[in-house]
C-alpha cells in the first residue's frame, strides 16, 4: 500500500518503568481506513502502548510518527487535535449529567477534563453552541442513541454507557480511534451492536486500533492483527496469517480457540 495511506508508524517505541518493560521496542503501522486489532495475555502491554501513543505516557524511547508527524511524547491533547484519540472510559462519564451533555463536552474538548468549567465560554457565542449542539445530535444518531439525550447517564444500561463513552470518543473527530476493551461485561446483544458500530465508525472514515479479548469479534472485525507478547510485537498479519502463525497458536491463542 502506498505510503501516503500510513496513519500511523511505530518505531521502536518503549516504555519502561524501572526494571519493568511494560513496552519494549514495540513496533506497528497503521494504514487509513483499516481496523487493527491488537491482543496478547493480560499483561502484555496493550494498554501501555495505546497510553504511549496517545500521549498519556512518555516513551522511554522510540518514535510515534501520526500523519507523517513525529508526535513522540506530546502531551495527549495536542495530540488529540490532531485527530489521534484514544477512547474515552466509560467509568468516567459524567454520570448526573444528561446524554446530550456527555457528548457536548467531547464535541468542546479534545484536550481532557480541564476545559470542562469553561465549556461555556468557548462555546461563547451563540453560533458556535448551536454548531455544537448540530454536532452533538448528529453523533447521537449515529449510535442510535437520540432518544436518551434529555436521560442521566447514572441511569443507562451498561451497553449504553458503553456506547455513550463511544459517542464522546467520536465527538472529538477522530482520525485514528484507539479502543481498549470496548466490549468487556457486555452480554451478546450489547456485544453484537457494538461490533456492528465499531464497523459503521470504520466506514464513516475513522480509522481503528482495538484491543480486544474476544477473538471471535477480532477475527471477524480487523484487517490486520497484531499480537503483543512481554511488551512487544510476536507478530502481525491478516486474521487468515495469524491463525496459522504457529508461534502466535502456541504462545497465545491455544489449540483450538479460533474457531470464529
Ligand atoms: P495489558 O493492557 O496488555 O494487559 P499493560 O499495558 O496494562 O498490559 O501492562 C503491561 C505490563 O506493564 C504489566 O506487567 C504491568 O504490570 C506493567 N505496568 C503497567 N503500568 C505500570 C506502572 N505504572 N508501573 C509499573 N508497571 C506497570
Ligand atoms: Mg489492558
Amino acid at each position: 500500500m502506498a505510503s501516503a495511506l500510513r496513519l500511523l508508524e511505530v518505531k521502536g517505541l518503549s516504555r519502561h518503568f524501572g526494571g519493568i518493560r511494560a513496552m519494549d521496542n514495540m513496533e506497528l503501522r497503521v494504514e487509513q481506513g483499516e481496523i487493527v486489532g491488537i491482543i496478547g495475555p493480560n499483561g502484555a502491554g496493550k494498554s501501555t502502548f495505546f497510553s504511549v501513543v496517545s500521549g498519556h505516557q512518555k516513551a522511554t524511547a522510540g518514535r510515534v510518527v501520526f500523519g507523517g508527524i513525529d508526535v513522540t511524547s506530546w502531551r495527549p491533547h495536542r495530540i488529540a487535535r490532531r485527530g489521534l484519540i484514544r477512547g474515552f472510559q466509560a467509568n468516567v462519564l459524567f454520570r448526573e449529567h444528561t446524554v446530550l451533555w456527555n457528548v457536548l463536552v467531547g464535541c468542546q474538548i479534545p484536550v481532557g477534563f480541564t476545559l470542562l468549567g469553561t465549556l461555556f465560554n468557548v462555546t461563547s457565542t451563540l453560533a458556535k453552541q448551536k454548531q455544537a449542539l448540530e454536532q452533538a445530535y448528529e453523533i447521537l444518531d449515529f449510535v442510535k442513541m437520540a432518544e436518551f439525550s434529555e436521560q442521566r447517564a447514572s441511569v443507562l444500561s451498561y451497553g449504553h454507557q458503553r456506547i455513550l463513552s463511544l459517542a464522546i470518543s467520536l465527538a472529538a473527530r477522530p482520525r485514528l480511534l484507539l479502543l481498549d476493551e470496548p466490549t468487556t461485561g457486555m452480554d451478546a446483544d450489547q456485544l453484537e451492536t457494538m461490533l456492528n458500530l465499531i464497523t459503521k465508525v470504520r466506514d464513516s472514515g475513522v480509522t481503528i486500533l482495538l484491543v480486544e479479548h474476544n477473538m471471535r469479534a477480532i477475527f471477524k472485525l480487523c484487517d490486520r492483527i497484531a499480537v503483543m507478547r512481554a511488551g512487544t510485537k510476536l507478530a502481525d498479519g491478516t486474521p487468515a496469517e495469524i491463525k496459522s502463525n504457529q508461534e502466535v497458536i502456541g504462545a497465545y491463542l491455544g489449540g483450538g480457540a479460533v474457531d470464529a
